[in-house]
């Protein structure tokens, strides 16, 4: 089916354990992601039933070789020296038509060495919930790990209640994480740090080579993608929910779809998962969390930085100085472009925070908000604004910045980048509520609607609706 051509199992054995897919009762085909399969290289033809063998860990392919890879990782800001893939295999590596390497991942497929005392399984709910979330992501233009298919697995995996087990497969350009490097260097191993960082680098930020000190720039391409992609979720009115350093991913592509949202009222402050009792992961948090979770790669890093302690340090406060400014930089040109604004500068905040700061007294939804401001760049008023003191001080900045571009391009443009389509909590959630009865036909429509979330779609209109109140999903779950 695909040419595997693995790389991370030719590092030393501490960095993964070799495992085996459990055996599972009956294995049924959910869903195949037919194109990506396609972008990476499917060849073949396969049945239904061969591709659920094959999805859910029954039939090794050739060339696959099955490990759990080992991580660390702060999560929640305690340190757990070790966690690791608990319940994801890595099938192999393959390279993509694009010429890029993605890992293909079972998730769900059984304990593994650094199962802990979870059980290694995955319920049908979050593994839908990934499926949708995930492919939405990747059609909103957001660097994200793809879904490639769900099987179910004809066993129970057992939460609060008795639920259907599946298995999720993920790609993503590589798993390695925040987490990997401080894996070894909490074990103070200098040399699998090392190796660690130079294999990263040559899968992903092979440019670095060419600096004086590549572990530098290594540390600034990594800081550089997941600035960007923090502020394009923050654009977005999207909260990952658990930011932990495992889920930080050092090719800065959006990992692990627990107990995300996308925001409909926005709120600065808002909290989706139910175990974020503090708010750390709060939608405004993301930009701080993610300076801190790039903080601690860079002790990671230290050693390699410099030899001399005190100097590494100062380097890479250095560096953090600088991607501390790219990140509200880039916040700010984000949501200015939102905005219709081509050249964003610094004073556009003010403009930004007073339209955001009313967005949040008005607890208007996020993404419609900005869709229906798209339609006064033409107009002088629409009625779905309240049309207050803060509206008037907003709308007279906003107009004022634009008023020297050419109206029609500047809407286009807003139209490109303010989605009318994300997926809506109580969507997914009718989502799966229908696939637990069987039926997926509501799984599938979502699905469709959400690879164009830019388009207009009128037969689809329920799907951009914000949620009624009694349709609001108040707690998201892992
Ligand atoms: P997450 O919250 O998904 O980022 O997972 C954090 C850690 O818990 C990772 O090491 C996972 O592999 C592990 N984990 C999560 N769920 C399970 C499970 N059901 N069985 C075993 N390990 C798990
Ligand atoms: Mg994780
Ligand atoms: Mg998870």
């Amino acid at each position: 089916m695909f040419e595997f051509d693995n790389t991370y199992t030719k590092l030393p054995s501490k960095f993964f354990a070799n495992v085996n897919p459990l055996t599972v009762p009956q294995a049924k085909l959910i869903k195949f992601n037919e194109t990506l399969a396609h972008e990476l290289g499917k060849n073949g033809e396969y049945s239904s039933q061969q591709l659920a063998e094959i999805f859910a860990g029954q039939t090794i392919l050739e060339g696959s070789q099955p490990i759990a890879m080992a991580y660390a990782g702060h999560q929640f800001g305690h340190f757990v020296p070790q966690l690791g893939d608990g319940r994801a295999i890595l099938l192999g590596e393959v390279v993509a038509k694009n010429g890029v390497r993605y890992d293909i991942q079972l998730k769900g497929a059984g304990r593994t060495p650094f199962s802990r005392g979870g059980d290694g399984r995955c319920p049908l709910g979050p593994a839908l919930r990934e499926y949708i979330v995930s492919e939405a992501m990747h059609a909103l233009g957001v660097p994200t790990t793809r879904a490639l298919a769900i099987v179910t697995t004809g066993d129970f995996v057992y939460r609060n209640s008795k639920l259907p087990g599946a298995i999720f497969t993920r790609v993503a350009k590589s798993h390695i994480r925040v987490g990997t490097f401080e894996y070894f260097a909490s074990r103070r191993n200098k040399d699998a740090i090392q190796q660690l960082a130079d294999y990263a680098i040559a899968r992903h930020y092979p440019k670095a080579q060419e600096h004086d000190n590549p572990y530098i720039a290594f540390f600034r391409s990594v800081a550089e993608a997941q600035i960007s992609l923090v502020t394009t979720w923050m654009s977005l009115g999207f909260i990952h929910g658990v930011m932990n350093t495992d889920n930080t991913s050092i090719s800065g592509e959006t990992i692990d779809f627990g107990p995300c949202a996308f925001m409909d009222e926005f709120n600065f402050h808002k909290v989706f998962s139910s175990i974020d009792h503090q708010g750390r992961y709060a939608y405004a948090n993301q930009a701080a969390i993610i300076m801190w979770n790039l903080s601690r790669l860079g002790d990671c890093l230290l050693e390699l930085v410099h030899k001399d302690q005190k100097k590494a340090i100062s380097i890479l406060e250095e560096e953090l100085e600088v991607a501390h400014n790219l990140l509200e930089k880039s916040f700010t040109q984000k949501i200015a472009a939102k905005l219709g604004i081509e050249d964003s500068c610094e004073e556009d905040h003010e403009m930004i925070t007073a339209w955001l700061q009313y967005l949040q007294k008005q607890k208007y939804d996020y993404t419609i908000s900005f869709r229906e401001l798209t339609k006064l760049v033409n107009v002088s008023q629409n009625n779905f604004f309240e049309n207050n003191v803060e509206f008037r001080d907003f709308l007279s900045m906003w107009r004022h910045r634009i008023k020297t571009q050419d109206a029609n391009e500047t809407q286009k443009k807003m139209q490109q980048v303010n989605p009318i389509f994300i997926p809506r909590n109580h969507q997914v959630e009718r989502a799966i509520s229908h696939a637990m009865q069987d039926d997926f036909s509501v799984f599938e429509e979502l699905n469709k609607v959400l690879q164009k979330p830019y388009e207009e779609q009128p037969q689809f209109e329920e799907y951009q609706k914000a949620p009624r109140e009694e349709q609001k999903v108040q707690a998201t779950f892992c």
